[in-house]
């Protein structure tokens, strides 16, 4: 694990509610030389993998995803909260702690037998990006991966959704 990048994400006790310890990458993106290295770490890892669309999830997905399709020279994918996209979307629900949400994606973004990267600042349960998984498949997409500044594997997300969705998960840095 880089210590640089590790040591730059703040942890906020309590938030958004008693017992969860936060983890906020507003700090990693205040350090330039973390937020460098963070990039530079998916850009060596992707470069020669024929990534053809980046595909980032809102909001912070967006920050990481959209600086990594730019340094590979594809297009950057926006996966958005129901109502957000202005365009024709297809929608996938997922389950929240309590009750649900919705992902939507243009449908038009991907094109079939697209290699998308799927990209998040951070993997829990791992149903958020299980969502946007389902989009990019339903639009032909193939997702070569999902990856991740950060995994909190006590909470099963990333093993989950290599099994059960058979998408292979990376992370940069992991947190109890
Ligand atoms: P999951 O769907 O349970 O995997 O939760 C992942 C989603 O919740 C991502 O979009 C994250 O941005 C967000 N999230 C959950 N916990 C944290 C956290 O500690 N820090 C930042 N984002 C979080």
């Amino acid at each position: 694990m880089n210590q640089t990048i590790a040591s730059s994400i703040r942890t906020i006790p309590g938030h958004p509610k008693p017992g969860i310890n936060f983890r906020d990458i507003t700090t990693l993106l205040e350090n330039p030389k973390a937020f460098r290295m963070t990039i530079d770490q998916f850009v060596q890892r992707y470069m020669d993998q024929n990534i053809t669309a980046v595909a980032g999830i809102e909001s912070r997905g967006f920050v990481f995803g959209s600086v990594l399709a730019y340094e590979l020279s594809v297009p950057f994918l926006s996966i958005r909260k129901a109502g957000k996209l202005p365009a024709e979307t297809i929608s996938q629900s997922y389950q929240l702690e309590y009750g649900e949400d919705v992902m939507e994606i243009h449908k038009d973004c991907v094109k079939p037998g697209d290699r998308v990267l799927i990209i998040d600042d951070l993997i829990a349960t791992g149903g958020t990006v299980s969502a946007a998984i389902k989009l990019v498949r339903q639009l032909g997409g193939v997702v070569v991966e999902s990856c991740f500044v950060i995994d909190l594997p006590d909470l099963g997300g990333s093993k989950k959704v290599q099994e059960e969705m058979d998408c292979p998960c990376y992370s940069i840095c992991e947190f109890e």
